[in-house]
């Protein structure tokens, strides 16, 4: 049988969008499920465009990810291979340097556009002399290698695994440029070279590569080269319906990490953009998308990315999360927000592990954290709102705040269940009911009429803070 090998092959002029993260997972998901293998190519031969910060930076996210590779390559470190395709092209009379300069050719895309036709190359160099090309080379002109079209333009049709057959009755493209007057080769010409010595037997993309997928099966036919399969994802869209770009939001997967969204929560919404198990499961570990994923369960329609969808997902694994990891995670933004300095001893990390397992069903990103109401209980500021009070000031509530104040003050720590039936105690001592225990407890202890469970945060805060907190509030009320 033989092996299914897929590739991402992301251009480093910029961070690692969502979209290509997605691109990314499901042919991860694709290589795992068949035992295959993940080949990761960086497309960085456009000079001027290319960062090494981004190449960086899209294997930093891909990691955090948890989307790793087996094979790595850089299309720059292969200059010299698609140099000598190229050459061999020229010589098989299927490709031809070309001197036009940029002025020319933007003087005759210009007046295309005025004629109200496709500005496409006219092939003028097609059959220069090789008087001509030396001519042009004493003049100082540079050259580039374009790929000649067949004369009689084949439809083409592509064989997409997602979408069926798709066909181009003709490419709105003239010769075009495989080889560019600097030595580097142009994306097409690069992929194709790349996807048939890489060895791909499944390229898988997004459906913008359409109509380079059709250019590259002229490429394929002129190289003499198998082609692999294709299958194209549909695109994701932003909330507004138009192109996920910048003015949707955060697009980056940079972004979405540094706002404190775990990796998971990003895998599991991108898994349902474009596929679906059909049976409304959402939530989803890796292992279980690696079994179920199937190119026959993918959705051919475009995908609207939702940063709501997002947060809740990301709600949802923030609550499932082991405590440690989830104190290693909040640590930075509880620094950074001013909550806490320096290094935590064992007590203090065990008392924020509790404090986080509390507030954790309120937080959709770890950068909630920042500012934060339920953090100010523990480390303050703590206020007193209008409607605290006001419950300060009810009749009873100086009894049950001298109650609760006496009975919480002797003990040496408090669970919930004492703190459950210390409140027991002083409603049937005063005879009133439940709330007018615990609201002025709330208020007393928070400063506010709601807010996570009482009983919790007494028993991380403890008799003794919370009887200062109660005597300061009766001195008040
Ligand atoms: N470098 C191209 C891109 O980032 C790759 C497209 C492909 O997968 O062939 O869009």
């Amino acid at each position: 049988m033989k092996t299914e090998r897929v590739r991402f092959a992301p251009s480093p002029t910029g961070w690692l969008h969502v979209g290509g993260a997605r691109t990314a997972l499901f042919n991860w998901l694709y290589a795992k499920k068949h035992d295959g293998k993940m080949v990761l190519r960086i497309e960085d031969t456009d000079q001027k465009r290319s960062r090494e910060k981004y190449t960086e930076g899209i294997r930093e996210d891909l990691k955090w990810l948890g989307l790793n590779w087996d094979e790595y390559y850089r299309q720059s470190d292969r200059l010299e291979i698609y140099e000598r395709y190229a050459r061999r092209l020229v010589h098989e009379d299927k490709a031809y340097h070309c001197f036009c300069t940029e002025e020319e050719l933007e003087e005759r895309r210009q007046k295309a556009l005025d004629d109200g036709s496709t500005p496409i190359y006219d092939g003028r160099c097609r059959d220069l002399s090789e008087e001509q090309k030396q001519e042009y080379r004493e003049e100082g002109r540079d050259s580039v290698i374009r790929f000649k079209l067949p004369e009689q333009q084949p439809s083409v049709v592509v064989p997409d695994r997602i979408k069926g057959e798709i066909e181009f009755e003709s490419l709105t493209t003239g010769d075009f440029v495989i080889l560019k007057s600097d030595g580097t080769p142009s994306y097409n010409f690069a992929c194709v070279l790349d996807d048939h010595l890489m060895e791909i037997s499944f390229v898988m993309r997004a459906e913008d590569h359409l109509t380079n997928t059709a250019k590259q099966l002229l490429l394929y036919d002129a190289l003499e080269f198998d082609q692999p399969e294709f299958g194209h994802l549909s695109m994701l869209l932003g909330p507004d319906k138009s192109k996920l770009s910048k003015r949707s939001g955060a697009t980056s997967v940079k972004e979405f990490r540094e706002n404190g969204y775990l990796p998971e929560a990003l895998i599991n919404h991108l898994s349902q953009l474009g596929w679906s198990s059909k049976d409304q499961q959402e939530i989803f570990s890796v292992s279980e998308l690696t079994e179920k994923f199937s190119l026959e369960n993918i959705i051919d329609s475009p995908q609207v990315f939702n940063r709501e969808k997002l947060d809740w997902y990301n709600n949802q694994y923030l609550k499932q999360a082991e405590l440690d990891r989830l104190v290693e995670l909040a640590l930075p933004y509880l620094r950074q927000g001013n909550y806490i300095e320096g290094e935590l001893s064992e007590g203090e990390r065990e008392e924020l592990a509790e404090i986080l397992r509390l507030i954790r069903p309120s937080l959709d990103q770890l950068e909630d954290l920042l500012e934060h109401d339920d953090l100010n209980i523990f480390y303050g500021p703590l206020e007193l709102t209008e409607k605290a009070e006001d419950v300060l000031n009810w009749e009873t509530t100086s009894n049950v705040l001298n109650g609760l104040y006496e009975r919480f003050t002797t003990r040496e720590s408090l669970a919930p269940e004492d703190v459950s039936s210390i409140v027991k105690e002083v409603k049937e001592d005063n005879d009133i009911g439940y709330k007018e225990v615990y609201k002025p407890l709330r208020a007393a202890v928070t400063g506010k009429v709601s807010g996570p469970e009482i009983k919790e945060v007494i028993s991380i805060l403890g008799p003794d803070i919370t009887g200062e907190r109660i005597e300061k509030a009766l001195k008040n009320s």
